[in-house]
């Protein structure tokens, strides 16, 4: 039970449109037969487990990937494989030059089946073809090395979220292209917003691979403010949270986020819901601030953002004393979360302290 369970402000917004930045991901190329067939030639489990995670992360959409444990070699050989190489062994291997700088590549033989270009739009006269084998070739010698797991980092700066840099080299295997204008996992911005399969992605996904969409129920919450207009990391301004230290009734301010409905199906209403908590998860503790609530329906690929104003709440008055995260959870308007559970919160960067408003003076001694 929630220590708090009345919900201190809620604010209520209209239906969210369809706009700018949440369509037009593109595709030239693929694979010849769906589901295709992967190996997973990480040796070790957590790499393992994260690879299962993100191929599963695709098929909750559009279920392309048959995957199963490989033998541990990849190499140009028929099969398409994903793991970790390292420079010397990728150039050996493929004739590809990687530097440290280079998170991962994705091998596509023959190249000329994606099309002569980069990024989307896809140019008219684009030829496209089939892949005959895909690779995904994790660099062990990227600069600031990998983890398998969150939490985030919004710096930017730590090791990169295995998901992020993987769950995009996928995409390529499938024939999308970078896509620079829009909130898309082909997008070249930070792992704080690239870890997300964005709408852009999933309305592609399902013109492209018809036969293998799942309907789902979607709703995702991202950390970020998106702006079109911006191209890579220019793009993205992660959440923020303030200020730093507000006594118990006082006002904090969230700002820079977004949602999308990435599902097959509309939902009559979203519900987000702000929360004080104490560590780096989500918890049953975590004590309620503030809701949005958007009326809808909210269609498939509808999106709203807070254009960067953001909301205001005024803390609890019973609020114990301390240090806090403040986390964001969707869900419908009845409170119901989806099954794709990996977009529904997120945890901002920032800490708020609660303190005492009450300065006491000591009287003077007699
Ligand atoms: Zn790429």
């Amino acid at each position: 039970m929630r220590l708090f369970s009345k919900v201190a402000t809620v604010l209520i917004i209209a239906v969210p449109l369809l706009a700018q930045g949440h369509d037009g991901s593109c595709r030239c190329g693929g694979p010849p037969i769906v589901p295709v067939p992967w190996e997973i030639d990480h040796l070790d489990a957590p790499y393992s487990a994260a690879a299962k995670e993100v191929f599963d992360r695709w098929n909750a959409y559009i279920e392309v990937f048959d995957y199963r444990p490989g033998d541990g070699v990849m190499a140009p050989n028929g099969k398409n494989e994903i793991a970790f190489l390292d420079i010397a062994t990728t150039s050996a291997r493929y004739g590809v030059n990687m530097d440290r700088n280079t998170f991962a590549i994705t091998y596509m033989s023959p190249l000329s089946a994606a099309g002569d270009f980069d990024a989307c739009p896809k140019p008219p006269e684009a030829s496209c073809g089939t892949f005959d084998e895909t690779d995904v070739i994790v660099n062990s010698d990227f600069s600031r090395g990998f983890k398998p797991s969150g939490p985030i980092d919004y710096t930017d700066h730590g090791p990169a979220l295995y998901a992020a840099t993987v769950g995009h080299e996928l995409g390529h295997t499938l024939g999308f292209h970078h896509n620079v204008n829009d909130i898309s996992v082909m997008n070249l911005y930070e792992d704080f917003a690239a870890q997300y399969i964005a709408a852009a992605d999933t309305e592609e996904a399902r013109v492209a691979y018809p036969s293998r969409v799942r309907r789902v129920i979607d709703l995702a919450i991202y950390p970020f403010y998106f702006d079109p207009g911006l191209t890579d990391y220019a793009a993205t301004t992660p959440v923020d949270v303030s200020p730093a230290a507000v006594v118990p009734g006082g006002p904090v301010t969230i700002r820079n986020f977004e949602f999308e409905n990435v599902g097959t199906e509309s939902v009559p209403d979203v519900l987000i819901r702000f929360y004080l908590t104490r560590g780096v998860a989500i918890a049953p503790s975590d004590i309620l601030i503030g809701s949005l609530a958007f009326s809808g329906p909210i269609v498939s690929g509808g999106y709203w953002d807070d254009d960067q104003a953001g909301v205001t709440f005024n803390i609890p008055r019973d609020v114990p004393l301390g240090t806090y995260y403040l986390s964001a959870v969707i869900s419908q308007g009845n409170g119901t979360s989806d099954a794709i559970l990996y977009n529904n919160s997120w945890i901002a960067p920032q800490q708020v302290t609660i303190v005492s408003g009450i300065r006491r003076r000591a009287a003077p001694r007699r």
